[in-house]
This record gives structure tokens, C-alpha cells and sequence, in this order.
């Protein structure tokens, strides 16, 4: 209990807390005494799905910072447990006054913008639901901000479809699943702005909301008595659209409550509109009649974005945001960043931020140095062994050339090649590299470097070979 003074003194309690002082030893057990006292007082249901992913993160003065991993949480826990955390905690440590709620990326320092792109840019917008259990929808996501490829062309056009005339059989519900970052939530919110948009002056009920925060008013209407008010308010919506379904797997109870409602709301003609991380025949853990039921309108997947869209995604966010990336700089970081739109999008976002900062062109400099940590991330293993199959394979020449000891132009100036991309492209000692190429010394290596350096700077067409080579190789 001595801590919050030691903290006190001379105007730190005006430092915003992200310096954490875990290392204080009383803290950590301070803190683990208030959450005993939280999960006892809400009971173990509620901690476990709510109050056990909560960090704490320091003291500062009289104000204690907690971290949770996402907004909602962050939004949700704050606004019911708030009160509770800040009085248990003042009950072990009469210093504290307050409880900061913060997300992980703020706690971490990062400009929330950058490191969070979608939940942090996310303004919150006028909805077009009435019912006051949606969740508000991100401008920036409609159609015509959608860009459409071969990975996604499906599963647009499902959702065209079922914003033009919802509840349309064949289509209801729609089911839409693939990986993080490929679309799920955009098109949602899209179909959901299309539908409020189109009926002028009728309006249209569309109720939007995670699976997570689908449970949470669940459970708190079980614990405020008001499941029929719950009920009803769900089954007047026109439009009823559950993200990230998954999250409802092992929630027994709320993947019944939550089969009632579909199952009333497609009775009653209304469109639902799911998404998940799976198919419905594997999203293991959901309740099998549920399951059925998941599948039995429209299912569309959002397949892994292809290089040609990545690069049109680039392309349209950087001309909205009215910053001009040179298309070598929209090429290379299609190429890097293979993993979802997500990181695309943030990756672009950094530069943007940078050049506005900054004042200044893009170049493939900057990229490289803005990107430094995201690009490493992406960095692609490549084996030797790969490298040297791969040339081989171009220049024509059989793949035991690497190592033999010829040293005919036609068999040394691939060999070279494939030296200077393993150079370029591994992370082996140059002794290594030599170690493959049939125990050539590290001088070797070296001469080869320069000698294909050299040549790339002259003979444009060699040039050109070696570039596509590694572009091969890399993506
Ligand atoms: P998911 O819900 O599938 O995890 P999101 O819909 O949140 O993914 O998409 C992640 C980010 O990528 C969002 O900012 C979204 O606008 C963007 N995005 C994804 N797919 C596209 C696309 N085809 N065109 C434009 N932006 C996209
Ligand atoms: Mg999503």
C-alpha cells in the first residue's frame, strides 16, 4: 500500500501513465487482490467472458491505467465495470481516484491511427439502425470504397445483392468467411449504408453487431432481468448482421438465444447477414441445427488477396487520400505484404502519415525506412536451395552446375547469379554461401556480388533477368 505514494511525489501524477512499473513488486500483488475482489463480486461467468483480459499497466498519481486488447472491450468493460474496478481498487489503496481504460496499441505509445488503422479511424457515424443495440458503422466502408478483384468478386456481388432486395430466397441468410482483413466487416457495413441509403425516406431497421457484443448484452439482460425487452428490440430489425460469428463458439448459452432469434427473424422475412472466420461446416463447437441453419442461404468466401488486387487497393486508398506513391513504391509493398488488406491498409497509412508529416515525396527509400519493422515481419524465407533451382531453371542449365566446377560463361554467370541472390535474399554469412555452391571460398562469393552488381548497372536485359528473378523468388 505504499505504493501509490511513492508515486506521488512532485508532480508525477500530472505524467500520463504508460510507464509502467510492473517491476514494483507491491503493485503486481495489489492489482492480483483487486481482481480476486472483482471476479467475487461478479461472479466467475462474467469475469471469465469479460474482466479476466484485463492488463494492468501502471499507477501514475492517483490514477491506475488497464489495458484491454480491443475498443469494444475497452468501450464495454470501462462502461460496466468501470465504477466497480475504481471502487475496489481505492477500497486496497486509498490513493486511487481513477481507472483509465486504454486498448493495447495506445497503452503501447503508437499513434493509435497508424499501428490500429480500422478501429482507430473508425468515426463514429450516424447509424442508419434504430435500435439502440447496434453498433455505429464506419463511414469509410461502403461499395464504392470496395475494391473489387478475383479473391472477392463473389462474395461482392452476394452482397450487392442482398443490399438491392434483402430477404430474397437463396441469399438468406448470407454467410460470408475468410481470413482476417479480407472484406468481411467492410462489405457489411456497405450493404448496411446501401439498404439505409436506398429506402430515402422509409427507413430501414439494420441492426449491426459482433457476435462478442451480441453475447454481452445477452448476459446483461440475463443479469438486468430484461431478456424479453432484449428479444423484442432484436426481432423488430429488418436487417439483423452478426460479425465474427466464431466468437460464439463454447457460449452455449448464447448461441441458443442467439438460433432463436435467427430463426424468428427469417421466419418473419427479415435478412440476417453473418460473418466468421470459417465456413458453417467448420466452425467446429457451434450447435449442429445452428450449423444447418448457417448454411442454408447463401455462403460466400473471401479467398487470400492476389497480388493484382493488393495492388489496386493501394492504388485507390492512395489516391483518396490524395497523397501521390510512385507505382514502384505500390508495387513493392503489394509484393511485401502478402498477409490481409488489413496491414496493407496500415502500411499505406504510415506513409501517407509520413509524407504529410514530413512534406515530402515518397520514395522507395522512405518506404524502406518508414516499413522497416512490417517489412521485416514479411521478409519471406528463401532457401539457397530454392534460389538455385529456381535460376538454374531460367538459364537453362541443370541445378548440379551450381556446384560443379565449370566455369564456362554459359554455367559461371548463372551460378553468380544465384550467389548474389542468396546474398541478397538470406540472411547467410558469405562462407555459407560459398559452403553450397560446392565449397567455393568466401572470396568467390564476394567477387560474384560485385561482378552481378556491376553488370546490373550496365546490360539493362541482365538487369531485368536478375529483378525478375528475385521478384520470383519473393513473392
Ligand atoms: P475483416 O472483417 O474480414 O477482418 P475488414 O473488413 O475489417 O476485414 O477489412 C480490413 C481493412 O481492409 C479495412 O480497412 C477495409 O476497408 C480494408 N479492405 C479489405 N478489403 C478491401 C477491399 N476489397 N477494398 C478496399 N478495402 C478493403
Ligand atoms: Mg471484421
Amino acid at each position: 500500500m505504499s505504493l501509490g505514494t511513492s508515486f506521488m511525489r512532485d508532480g508525477e501524477a500530472m505524467l500520463k501513465p504508460h510507464l509502467l512499473r510492473m517491476e514494483e513488486p507491491g503493485m503486481t500483488e495489489e492489482w492480483s487482490r483487486v481482481r480476486a475482489r472483482l471476479q467475487a463480486e461478479v461472479g466467475d461467468v462474467e469475469y471469465r467472458t469479460w474482466l479476466k483480459q484485463v492488463v494492468f499497466a501502471g499507477i501514475a498519481g492517483d490514477e491506475v491505467t488497464v489495458v484491454l486488447p480491443t475498443r469494444f472491450l475497452r468501450d464495454w468493460v470501462n462502461k460496466e465495470y468501470g465504477a466497480l474496478l475504481a471502487a475496489l481498487w481505492q477500497e486496497e489503496n486509498p490513493a486511487i481516484r481513477r481507472v483509465e481504460f486504454r486498448t493495447a496499441a495506445a497503452a503501447r505509445g503508437a499513434a493509435p491511427d497508424l499501428a490500429e488503422p480500422t478501429p482507430a479511424l473508425a468515426v463514429p457515424a450516424p447509424t442508419p439502425a434504430r435500435t439502440e443495440n447496434a453498433a455505429a458503422l464506419d463511414q469509410r466502408f461502403t461499395f464504392e470504397t470496395f475494391v473489387v478483384g478475383k479473391p472477392n468478386e463473389f462474395a461482392y456481388a452476394c452482397a450487392r445483392r442482398v443490399a438491392e432486395s434483402p430477404a430474397t430466397a437463396g441469399f438468406n441468410p448470407l454467410f460470408l468467411y475468410g481470413g482476417v482483413g479480407l472484406g468481411k466487416t467492410h462489405l457489411m457495413h456497405a450493404i448496411a449504408w446501401e439498404l439505409s441509403a436506398k429506402r430515402g425516406g422509409q427507413p430501414v431497421s439494420v441492426a449491426y453487431m459482433s457476435a462478442e457484443k451480441f453475447m454481452y448484452r445477452f448476459i446483461n439482460a440475463l443479469r438486468s432481468q430484461s431478456t424479453l425487452e432484449f428479444k423484442n428490440e432484436l426481432r423488430s430489425v429488418d436487417v439483423l448482421m452478426i460479425d465474427d460469428l466464431q466468437f460464439l463458439i463454447g457460449k452455449d448459452n448464447t448461441q441458443e438465444e442467439f438460433f432463436h432469434t435467427f430463426n424468428a427473424l427469417v421466419d418473419a422475412g427479415k435478412q440476417i447477414v453473418i460473418s466468421a472466420d470459417k465456413s458453417p461446416s467448420d466452425l467446429s463447437g457451434l450447435e449442429d441445427r445452428l450449423r444447418t441453419r448457417l448454411g442454408c442461404g447463401m455462403v460466400a468466401d473471401l479467398h487470400a488477396t492476389t497480388f493484382e488486387l493488393r495492388y489496386s487497393i493501394l492504388d485507390a486508398k492512395a489516391q483518396r487520400a490524395g497523397v501521390e506513391v510512385p507505382a514502384k513504391v505500390i508495387e513493392f509493398l503489394a509484393r511485401k505484404i502478402t498477409s490481409n488488406n488489413r496491414e496493407l491498409e496500415g502500411a499505406l497509412n504510415r506513409l501517407v502519415a509520413h509524407a504529410n508529416l514530413f512534406n515530402r515525396n515518397l520514395t522507395m527509400e522512405t518506404a524502406h525506412e518508414v516499413l522497416h519493422d512490417v517489412l521485416k515481419a514479411h521478409d519471406r524465407k528463401v532457401s539457397i536451395q530454392e534460389i538455385q533451382k529456381r535460376v538454374s531453371e531460367h538459364f537453362n542449365i541443370r541445378i548440379a552446375e551450381m556446384s560443379s566446377a565449370r566455369r564456362a560463361r554459359n554455367i559461371a554467370r548463372p551460378r553468380q547469379v544465384a550467389m548474389y541472390l542468396a546474398k541478397q535474399l538470406t540472411s547467410k554469412s558469405l562462407p555459407d554461401i560459398g559452403r553450397h555452391f560446392g565449397d567455393r571460398d568466401h572470396t568467390t562469393v564476394m567477387h560474384a556480388v560485385s561482378r552481378v552488381t556491376e553488370l546490373i548497372g550496365t546490360d539493362a536485359a541482365f538487369a531485368e533477368d536478375v529483378d525478375l528473378l528475385r521478384r520470383m523468388l519473393e513473392t
